[in-house]
């Protein structure tokens, strides 16, 4: 299926092949690809360079992206936070563009791995701001049970002891990740784009024309996720270290869940602080029968080796099946994997902007736990950008090919 994207100049019309801009991506996580993919779309030629690739073997070392949870949410998303007005609106722009895209895809739901299900976001404090966008769309639903007394609680087999006030629940976009990756990669590479494996290091502006001959591009997209905080030189950006257990969904130890369910983190936490939140939890049901159940969010911590006998993930396991009862049936022995991620969360906000020293290079890093969310809003951004530096500099990109 292809994606309909608004209409942009051809590059390809106007141009030779050998004077299509070519683009250079640092990145094949969801937010390179998608970056890829819609610079592809709007005519540019692409190269992805990563040091990792999603893998279609099963059990391969993941990326952040395949671990993702990969629930769409409203920002403030469940584990998110924004500096400002300013940038929560920015946010919401990316997230509806990527909602629209989603909804799309699920169309074609097995090939592209997403799909579209009720979900339920559990608040421990009031919301005011509800996505009113979905609101108009008609598939929104402030939780009146969480209002005004219990009903929902009673409706959804809630643990009401968890010191939930409020919710609300809307049809939101779910995807399998390992299809989703793999689902990019194909229509990239149809598309004609380039991969190649490279592990870079150093700062980005100290090497951008280097690389740009390198690779044969005008210009580089920074989407390194966590590496940023080397390529990028950012000091802003560190890890946010979350958990997924896998557990199978087939009836066989509670009845089939359809839906997903989460409660907020807790927000006035401070970036830095190594409190472990074990009080952040979701229940996801996945495509092939599984149920993955999450959270964790712990800043600053980079070891992924980890197993159930880590007391943080313990407790978390424990919080979930105090969350929603019927999943006191699970023991450890119902856990079929650990996943464990860094989140590439920046303190403040996502960075999507030209680099302040080497026009040629753009930064889309730090989407922290809600990349999947923005990815598709964050990669029609990018092309505006793209499109706008390249008319400016339209002579210099020409006579440089
Ligand atoms: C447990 C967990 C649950 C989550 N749940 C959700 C959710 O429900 N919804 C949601 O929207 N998001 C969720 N997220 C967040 C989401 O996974 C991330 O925001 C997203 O995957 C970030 O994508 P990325 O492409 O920036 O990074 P990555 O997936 O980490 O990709 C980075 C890419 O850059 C490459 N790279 C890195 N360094 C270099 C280098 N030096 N040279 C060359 N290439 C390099 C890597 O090889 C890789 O290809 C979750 C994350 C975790 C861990």
């Amino acid at each position: 299926m292809d994606l309909q994207l608004p209409a942009m100049p051809s590059y390809s019309k106007t141009l030779t092949r050998r004077r299509i801009p070519r683009v250079m991506i640092i990145g094949a996580g969801v937010i390179g690809m998608t970056c890829a993919l819609q610079l592809l779309e709007r005519g540019y030629r692409v190269t992805v360079v990563a040091k990792e690739f999603a893998s279609p073997v099963l059990n391969a070392q993941r990326l952040t992206s395949e671990i993702a949870g990969a629930l769409w949410e409203w920002p403030p998303a469940v584990c998110g936070r924004h500096a400002d007005e300013d940038s929560l609106e920015r946010a919401k722009v990316w997230c509806m563009d990527s909602y629209a895209k989603f909804v799309e895809m699920a169309m074609s739901a097995e090939e592209t791995g997403v799909f579209v299900k009720q979900s339920v976001f559990y608040f421990r404090d009031r919301v005011e701001d509800i996505p009113f966008q979905l609101d108009k769309m008609n598939e929104l639903s402030h939780l009146p049970g969480f209002q005004h007394d219990d009903g929902l609680i009673e409706q959804t087999a809630v643990n009401s002891a968890c010191g939930i006030v409020d919710a609300y629940q809307h049809m939101a976009p779910m995807i399998d990740t390992a299809v989703f990756m793999q689902w990019l990669y194909k229509q990239c590479r149809k598309k004609g784009c380039r991969f190649v494996h490279d592990d870079i290091h150093g700062l980005l502006r100290d090497q951008a024309e280097e690389l740009k001959i390198k690779y044969k591009s005008q210009l580089i997209v920074n989407c390194s996720g966590l590496s940023a905080k080397e390529l990028a030189g950012d000091e802003d950006v560190y890890p946010s270290r979350g958990v997924i257990l896998k557990v199978r969904n087939d009836g066989s130890l509670m009845p089939k869940l359809t839906h997903s369910m989460c409660i907020s983190a807790i927000n006035d936490k401070p970036h830095d602080s190594k409190q472990i939140d074990e009080d952040f939890v979701y229940i996801l049901p996945r495509n092939d029968d599984k149920l993955w159940l999450g959270g964790l969010v712990q800043p600053n911590q980079w070891d992924r080796d980890l197993t159930l006998s880590y007391p943080p993930i313990r407790t978390m396991f424990d919080k979930v099946k105090e969350f929603y009862p019927p999943l006191r049936n699970y023991g450890d022995e119902d856990v079929e994997e650990v996943l464990v991620g860094l989140r590439p969360a920046r303190k403040g906000d996502i960075c999507l902007e030209w680099d302040p020293v080497s026009p040629s290079v753009l930064h889309n890093y730090g989407h922290g736990g809600s990349g999947v969310t923005f990815s598709w809003g964050c990669a029609s951004e990018v092309c505006a950008m793209v499109d706008h530096a390249l008319k400016r500099h339209k002579l210099i990109y020409v006579s440089r090919l």
